[in-house]
C-alpha cells in the first residue's frame, strides 16, 4: 500500500517515550506510530457508523471525581449495566458493561472525560460494528 509522509509534532515527553519504546521493541518509530494510530482508530471508528453496540468502558478517574462519576452513571442508566469499581493508588478504576446505540455511548464517553476520567471504550469482540 502507498505510504504518505507528513510531519507531526509531539510534546517532548511523548516523543521520548516513543524513542524508548521503539528501542525496546526493535521497531522503527514510523512502524510504532502506525500501530498506535491503528489502535486509536479501531477504538473510535467503531463509533462512526451508528449501530447497537455492546462493550466495556474502562475508566481511570482522579480522586475527587467520584461524585461527578456517580452523576454521569445515573444519567446513563439506560445503557449502563454492571459496574465494577475499585481503586489503584489515588485513582478510581472502573469497568462498566455498556449496551446501547453508539451515539449515546459516544456522549457517555465525552461526559466521563468531562467528569475527570480517562475513558476507553472497548467493543466486545464479534460485535460486528
Ligand atoms: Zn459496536
Ligand atoms: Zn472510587
Amino acid at each position: 500500500m502507498a505510504r504518505r509522509r507528513f510531519g507531526v509534532s509531539l510534546p517532548e515527553d511523548l516523543a521520548s517515550m516513543l524513542d524508548t519504546l521503539s528501542e525496546r521493541l526493535g521497531l522503527d518509530r514510523s512502524r510504532l506510530v502506525e500501530q498506535a494510530v491503528r489502535a486509536f482508530l479501531d477504538d473510535y471508528s467503531h463509533l462512526l457508523v451508528p449501530h447497537q453496540c455492546s462493550g466495556v468502558m474502562i475508566l481511570s478517574c482522579r480522586s475527587g471525581a467520584e461524585e461527578a462519576l456517580a452523576r454521569v452513571m445515573e444519567e446513563y442508566r439506560d445503557i449502563v449495566s454492571t459496574r465494577f469499581h475499585s481503586h489503584a493508588g489515588e485513582r478510581c478504576v472502573e469497568a462498566v458493561v455498556v449496551e446501547g446505540d453508539t451515539g449515546r455511548i459516544s456522549r457517555l464517553h465525552q461526559d466521563l472525560e468531562r467528569a475527570g476520567c480517562r475513558a476507553r471504550y472497548i467493543p466486545l469482540p464479534g460485535d460486528g460494528g
